[in-house]
């Protein structure tokens, strides 16, 4: 039974992304990031043109300081270019003021952060569902469980951040980023704090949340291993994008 629905979500999912094929869930249109410094500007970011196919998991790949966190920074709206628009859903950062910006984040966004930023004073329950009061949503508590449930920390509603190993903080993370059913998700090396089973484990909890609701998904991370299981790979280096390709393994 759970194998049909799995087959069943991966056919609507595929189905969703056909329909969405020529549309894209964001665009970068001639980006660039700079910091002033004692020698001049510092451009840390250089002329990057790129667009995210809606429903398809892109992962954006290269050393560090090449301007990955950076750059889905900019994405999420939680930071400005110094040249270029960056175009999200029908919307673009650049014609929201800062409310806006929060509005447009909490109703359609989603944020996985590399260290997790769970509040430390709440527990796992609170932490997801406590967006979601704040979104007014009325049965708040009951769906924060349920996210929580499936992410597998059904037995750990009451815990503290403290009392959770890296893997279950990772996952409440993951739970909150998804209780607002965003539209686009975006993660900052997800697995990598993790040690590696925990981290196989955030991996396949992103490739089934993504089948389950079609979520757009960027995640920036080192694991190759993880970036070749998505649809394509976009690959930074000195601020700018030098590599654009589809894994080998899904190019067959
Ligand atoms: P990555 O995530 O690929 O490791 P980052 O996007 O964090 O890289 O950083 C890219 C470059 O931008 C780095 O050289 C970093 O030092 C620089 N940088 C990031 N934030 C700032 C800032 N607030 N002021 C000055 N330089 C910054
Ligand atoms: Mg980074």
């Amino acid at each position: 039974m759970r194998n049909l629905n799995t087959i069943l979500n991966h056919i609507t999912a595929s189905y969703v992304n056909f329909v969405l094929m020529n549309n894209w869930a964001l665009r970068m249109d001639g980006i660039g990031k700079s910091y002033p410094t004692e020698n001049g500007e510092l451009w840390v970011l250089k002329d990057i043109q790129c667009e995210i196919q809606a429903g398809s998991i892109t992962s954006i790949v290269g050393p560090s300081g090449s301007g990955k966190t950076t750059l889905l920074g900019l994405s999420a709206g939680l930071d400005n270019p110094s040249k270029g628009r960056v175009e999200i859903l029908d919307s673009s950062w650049q014609d929201m003021n800062e409310d806006q910006r929060a509005k447009f984040r909490s109703q359609h966004i989603g944020f996985v952060f590399q260290n997790f930023e769970l509040i430390p004073t709440l527990t796992a329950l609170e932490n997801v569902e406590i967006p979601l009061h704040l979104l007014g949503q009325k049965n708040a508590t009951q769906r924060a469980k349920d996210l929580l449930t499936q992410v597998g920390l059904a037995q750990r509603l009451n815990h503290y951040p403290t009392q959770l190993s890296g893997g279950e903080q990772q996952r409440v993370a993951i739970a909150r980023a998804f209780a607002n059913s965003p539209k686009i998700l975006f993660a900052d090396e997800p697995t990598g704090n993790l040690d590696e089973d925990s981290g196989d484990n955030i991996e396949q909890l992103l490739f089934n949340l993504n089948r389950e609701f079609g979520t757009t998904m960027v995640l920036v991370t080192h694991n190759l291993q993880l970036a070749n299981r998505t649809d394509r790979i976009i690959r930074l280096k000195g601020g700018k994008l030098i590599a654009d390709e589809q894994p080998v393994t899904q190019a067959q």
